[in-house]
């Protein structure tokens, strides 16, 4: 998903970057790194109610001015309008509109681009609203009389600015999800297989582009299909020699790439074994959501305490995947084979997740105000000026920082668990990237102190 994006236009000084500063609520403005987009633009991430966008910094537009740069400046102008959802110009409202401010409007008008005009430095309430009212003869709709530097008059343009936005939209739930079901030899992989085909019959899919016995089983269960995937090879297993020592791990490491979910199938009587780590340890890697099945339940010798020794068990020897639910199942009588999939459902669902940068923020204030970051032994404490959320499958949240080194291990362990806590993704891995940040000092000094967290 990209963010969509808004232009900010307008000369030099009438207060663009102090505008951006204040829309991206951080005291800097920070380049935001998404493949694809052209890098000598500065993009910095905002969001307002429920909408999360890219501001960018076209730099000074100059027109009237004729300088070898000119073209350079339009080309850069053309672009960014080309990606923008919306565009806002701005211009000074203590100076009033000017020659330069006229002509940049009048090609504005031109672009199939909503524009929003937005008149900077009207901070004062007695002059205000009459200095925005001069720029009507720019003929780009009502001026918007706001202050960069007080935050007068943006919550306005913000409400109006969403509106062109695209919907923030939900994805669909009705997504095939792709399952991965791996194990040592003999732990029950296909008879797990069999259990969930059980009376129906699968569909059988080839898979374009990949070797001719990558087969998968597609299942479905009250409108959700399943993809298992590479589900020939557990198949073909009765049908050729394997030495006792053969795990197929490559096989599973292929089937892991490929899988939203991959159910670790575990065999009750052996107990976690080094194998199992070394998928695990897959798994993690590669960001997949995870299930562990404990399988052949209905062979193990039980008296009520034998469920937490094996769970403490895993706990101890899986440590990598404490986030993923287990299940004690047998694939021989059926016992929860059903319910195995309600937790790849669950699963599944935190593996897509996406959360707001307005709530990962909140949880981050919570957190901080419970035990603030680690201070130097020189005295100079960790900030964090704001976190978000940058992907998903899995979720990867980045906090922006002052500087990373000082926020030990221990510290980021008590962040992840906070957003665990209270945002779920139970059955995923969560991804932290802790990032100094880049800080474009900004000349103005007093002026830019923004929001922090
Ligand atoms: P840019 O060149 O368009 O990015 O403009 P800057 O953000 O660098 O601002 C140019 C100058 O205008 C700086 O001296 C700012 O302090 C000042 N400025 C920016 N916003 C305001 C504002 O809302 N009111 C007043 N009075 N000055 C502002
Ligand atoms: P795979 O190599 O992982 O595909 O394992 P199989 O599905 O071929 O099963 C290996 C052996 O374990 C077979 O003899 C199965 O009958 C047996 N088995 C599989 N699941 C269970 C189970 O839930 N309970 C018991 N008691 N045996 C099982």
């Amino acid at each position: 998903m990209s963010l969509p994006i808004v232009a900010i236009i307008g000369r030099p000084n009438v207060g663009k970057s102090t505008i951006v500063n204040r829309l991206a609520r951080t005291q800097a403005a920070i380049v935001y790194d998404e493949p694809g987009m052209t890098r000598d633009r500065t993009y910095s991430l905002a969001y307002w109610r429920d909408h999360e966008f890219l501001v960018v910094d076209t730099g000074g537009l100059v027109f009237n001015d004729d300088t070898e740069f000119l073209p350079l400046i339009r080309e850069q102008a053309a672009l960014a309008l080309a990606e923008a959802s919306v565009a806002i110009f701005i211009g000074d409202g203590q100076e009033g509109p000017t020659v330069a401010d006229i002509e940049i409007a009048q090609w504005l008008r031109q672009q199939p681009v909503p524009v929003l005009l937005a008149v900077n430095k009207c901070e004062s309430p007695e002059q205000g609203l009459a200095q925005a009212s001069h720029f009507w003869e720019l003929g780009l709709g009502e001026p918007f009389p706001i202050s960069g530097i007080h935050g007068n008059g943006t919550g306005e343009l913000l409400d109006e600015l969403i509106a062109y936005l695209p919907p923030v939209t939900d994805t669909p739930e009705t997504e095939e999800i792709k399952v991965a079901i791996v194990g040592r030899p003999n732990v029950g992989k296909s008879s797990l297989l069999n259990a969930f085909i059980g009376e129906q019959r699968a569909i059988v899919s080839p898979i374009s582009g990949t070797t001719r016995d990558a087969i998968d089983t597609v299942i479905e269960r009250q409108g959700q299909t399943y993809r298992l995937i590479d589900t020939a090879g557990i198949r073909k297993k009765k049908n050729v020699e394997y030495g006792p020592e053969f795990l197929g791990i490559n096989r599973a490491f292929k089937a892991i790439r490929r899988a939203d979910v991959v159910l670790l199938v575990i065999d009750a009587l052996d107990g976690v074994t080094e194998q199992d780590q070394k998928l695990v340890g897959r798994i993690v890697e590669e960001g997949r959501a995870c299930v562990l099945v404990i399988n052949k339940w209905d062979a193990v010798e039980k008296d009520s305490y034998t469920i937490y020794e094996y769970e403490k068990q895993l706990k101890e020897r899986l440590h990598f995947v404490d986030w993923a639910e287990t299940i004690f199942v047998s694939a021989l009588t059926g016992q929860r084979v059903e319910k195995i999939l309600e937790l790849v459902n669950m699963a599944a669902e935190a593996h897509k997740r996406r959360v707001t940068t307005a709530v990962i923020n909140e949880v981050l204030q919570e957190a901080i105000s419970w035990h603030s970051p680690p201070t130097s032994r020189q005295g100079r404490q960790g900030k964090i000026y704001y976190g978000t959320q940058v992907s998903s499958q899995p979720p990867a949240i980045a906090l922006f920082v002052n500087d990373a080194k000082r926020f030990n291990d221990n510290y980021r362990r008590y962040i992840e668990r906070q957003f665990r806590q209270h945002l779920g993704f139970t059955g995923t891995p969560l991804r932290l990237f802790w990032r100094s940040k880049k800080v474009r000092e900004l000349e103005s000094s007093s002026a830019n102190r923004a929001t922090r967290v």
